[in-house]
């Protein structure tokens, strides 16, 4: 699916740089392009691609510091700027665009669901967001960024492709190396979804595109990505069963958002050697994700791709009611209510409580 991708605020900047490396690096050429939008000047730097600072005058350049609802306003007065940028990026071949940011921050957390609806009145091709939710052991403010974030976020977009960054912390390092393989992570994951939706010529019939993905995805909210790989034998009946337990794992231990079980709409993506990837595989899987998400509308395909290995891919829609997004919204609840009882009355704050109690 050809890309363009919009990277909101720190965590949003620096991810849609891993994005646009990993399919540089694979020669895929989903990711078309690439824009880097924020109020911290800093943050901008390093970005390879063109960049625009927002809300120059508000802030001038030293970013929103957490405040979301300052976010908001900066891109909501900013937004023509922004948009210009994407003038000549965005064109006839474009099949989607995605904002990419952390929602539990201030910049990408209250501008994504600004320039979000504000794409979807410019353009009439999908609009998603790649959402990044906090950790459990971030403080209040993260979750309540992200409770109210998601919320408009669910509302604003096609869809919004959540991704915790608790499912791909690993212990012992350190919060910016972290950060870093958690990024790089994302990137193949997603980078790898966005390859398997381009047309590849001379292939078998099976091979998945752009308009399966759309359609997985269709129904709006939120989705989640899992993903797992095995390696491969040279002959494909003997890659069933490596099939069927990568995508058990991509789906049961791989997913973006752990727990998403329960969905509305599925793709399963087999990635492997043409030759050894196993037809009768690959319908297995589909399957069984049927079986396990309660859905009846899982698609499945093929993916060509020069490796030794196998991997899984599953693009799971609709996934609201899964327990990890209900276990989420409620610790963005209980953040709310506590920051309620430090300002207490503070009609902001009941709002957001009322916001929130009918996400669910
Ligand atoms: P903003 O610049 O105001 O939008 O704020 P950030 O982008 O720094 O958002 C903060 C949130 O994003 C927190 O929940 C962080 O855990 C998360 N975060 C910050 N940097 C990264 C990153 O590089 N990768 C990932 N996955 N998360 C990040």
């Amino acid at each position: 699916m050809k890309t363009v991708l919009i990277g909101v605020g720190q965590a949003g900047g620096k991810l849609t740089a891993a994005l646009q490396s990993f399919d540089q690096q694979m020669g895929f050429g989903a990711v078309l392009d690439a824009v880097g939008v924020n109020t911290a000047k800093t943050d901008l730097q390093s970005l390879p691609f063109e960049t625009v600072l927002i809300g120059q005058d508000r802030v001038n350049g030293h970013g929103v510091g957490g405040d979301n609802e300052l976010g908001a306003e900066v891109m909501e007065s900013d937004k023509t700027e922004v948009m210009s940028a994407l003038d000549g990026r965005v064109t006839a071949k474009t099949e989607s665009i995605f904002v990419v940011a952390g929602l539990g921050g201030g910049s990408g957390s209250g501008g994504a669901p600004v320039l979000a609806k504000a794409l979807r009145r410019v353009y009439d091709i999908p609009v998603y967001v790649l959402g990044i939710l906090p950790g459990e052991d971030e403080g209040a403010m993260y979750q309540v960024n992200a409770g109210r974030s998601l919320k408009t976020i669910a509302r604003e977009s096609d869809a919004v492709l959540l991704v915790d960054n608790d499912a791909f912390r690993s212990s012992g390092e350190s919060m910016r190396a972290g950060y870093d393989a958690i990024n790089d992570a994302i990137a193949k994951r997603v980078g790898l979804l966005l390859a398997a939706g381009e047309a590849v010529e001379g292939v078998g019939e099976s091979v998945v595109d752009s308009s399966e993905l759309i359609n997985t995805l269709r129904a709006g909210g939120i989705a989640a990505l899992g993903y797992a790989s095995a390696e491969a034998s040279d002959v494909a009946e003997e890659n069933i069963n490596a099939v069927m337990s990568t995508t058990r794992r991509a789906v049961l231990t791989g997913t973006s958002l752990p727990d998403a079980s329960t969905a509305d709409s599925a793709l399963v993506v087999v990635a492997g050697r043409p030759e050894v990837v196993p037809r009768k595989g690959v319908e297995r899987a589909r399957r069984w994700v049927e079986d396990e998400t309660g859905s009846t509308q899982v698609r499945g395909g093929d993916f060509p791709l020069e490796s030794g290995r196998l991997a899984s891919l599953v693009l799971l829609g609709g996934v609201e009611r899964s327990g990890r997004v209900e276990s989420f919204m409620e610790r963005a609840r209980e953040a709310i209510e506590e920051a309620d009882t430090v300002v207490r009355g503070d009609p902001t704050e009941q709002w957001a409580n009322d916001e929130l109690e009918d996400l669910l």
